[in-house]
């Protein structure tokens, strides 16, 4: 069903082997990234390439990337993206590709006005909203923007403090939520869930009515039937339909978020920032952060089976430590490492393999 590849654990910077904030998901109806920090197109190819060399039927490819997904504007979660366009562009890439990023109104209404300028500090709008950044990308990205292939630049205002669906919804059978998080700038957290259209075919149910295998075709395709005793309705064969399966990844946030018990659906995984250990409490808050508590107690909030810790500070080398904070409150919680893909089945069993355990699997 979902395929999340965990591509940059490392907050603000690289450290300790780790590169910054960048997931690549795959969907049933097409892959999307979930924020782009520096390097990340090359992160993409040399875990490609790794996954090539194994026995795993999974790949992670720029060009089926159809949707690029921001959690917010801090360099270490777009700063990858620039040089990525320009690489699909000479790829030869002519598919469009949409980037959906949060804003607010007024740097939106700012950027209107001003376009490819930068606010000045008294303008009251952050130079670092996607508003602004939108069009300095164009720019660079050549004339009028064009970077050799269709783009749709998304600008979502966050004006509410409940989820909502994204105004543009890419995938077919895959609806994309925005939940609005707390980092001193606009910002947000972004549910992938599928759209279960039906119910499991009662196939002995059909059975016990004696019925050509060809009637039996039509109703498993959800035709209803006629039978010499009367109409079969095909709904009647069907059981009920299953919960969605979903993924959260939240981007940066501090640990006290309401929109986290507002869940449209429960998420199969969390991913979710522990820039901090519980020892470093204060500066999470001071810098709109979470400690790995607040990671488990949002997981617990947001009823989440498994919490994926990542984004952790550069004075975090154990990340053991961070993984079992977390598991004081939320149990299934695992401290990722770059190159872990995490795939959540249709049933909603998640496992996970480690790349830099050459691909050792885990089950949750
Ligand atoms: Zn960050």
């Amino acid at each position: 069903m979902f395929e999340l590849h965990v591509l940059g654990t490392s907050s603000a910077r690289f450290a300790h082997g780790r590169s910054v904030s960048g997931s690549y998901v795959m969907t049933p109806s097409g892959a999307l990234l979930v924020d782009c920090g520096e390097g990340m197109q090359n992160r993409l190819v040399t875990h490609n390439i790794s996954l090539k060399k194994s026995d795993l039927n999974i790949r992670s490819k720029m060009a089926k990337i159809r949707t690029i997904l921001f959690t917010h504007a801090h360099l270490d979660h777009c700063w990858g993206l620039l040089p990525m366009l320009q690489t699909m562009g000479l790829d030869g890439r002519t598919e469009p590709l949409n980037i959906i990023a949060p804003s607010s109104k007024e740097a939106i209404e700012w950027a209107t006005e001003n376009p490819g300028l930068a606010p000045d500090l008294d303008s009251g709008v952050d130079s670092s909203d996607f508003a602004i950044l939108f069009h300095q990308w164009k720019n660079l990205g050549g004339k009028d923007g064009d970077f050799g292939f269709p783009i749709n630049w998304v600008l979502v205002p966050i004006n509410q403090k409940s989820p909502f669906p994204s105004p543009v919804q890419p995938f077919d059978g895959v609806v994309l939520h925005i939940i609005p998080t707390n980092h001193g700038i606009p910002s947000c957290g972004w549910l992938i869930s599928n759209v279960p259209s039906h119910g499991k075919f009662d196939r002995a149910k059909a059975d016990e009515l004696n019925l050509s295998n060809d009637q039996i075709r039509e109703l498993a395709n959800g035709s209803d039937i006629k039978t010499s005793s009367g109409q079969l309705l095909a709904s009647d064969f069907r059981g009920k339909v299953p919960e969605p399966r979903s993924i959260l990844i939240s981007g940066d946030t501090t640990g006290d978020v309401e929109a986290f018990s507002q869940l449209p659906t429960s998420p199969d995984i969390l991913v979710h920032e522990a820039t901090h250990l519980m020892a470093y409490e204060g500066k999470a808050k001071m810098w709109n952060h979470s400690t790995s508590l607040d990671a488990s107690r949002h997981a617990n909030i947001s009823k989440s089976k498994v919490l994926a810790l990542t984004h952790y500070s550069s004075r975090i080398d154990d990340i053991k430590l961070v993984q079992e904070e977390a598991q004081e409150l939320h149990k299934c919680s695992i401290a990722c490492i770059d190159g872990d893909i995490f795939t959540v089945s249709k049933d909603g069993e998640v496992s996970m393999h480690r790349r830099a355990e050459g691909w050792k699997k885990y089950d949750f």
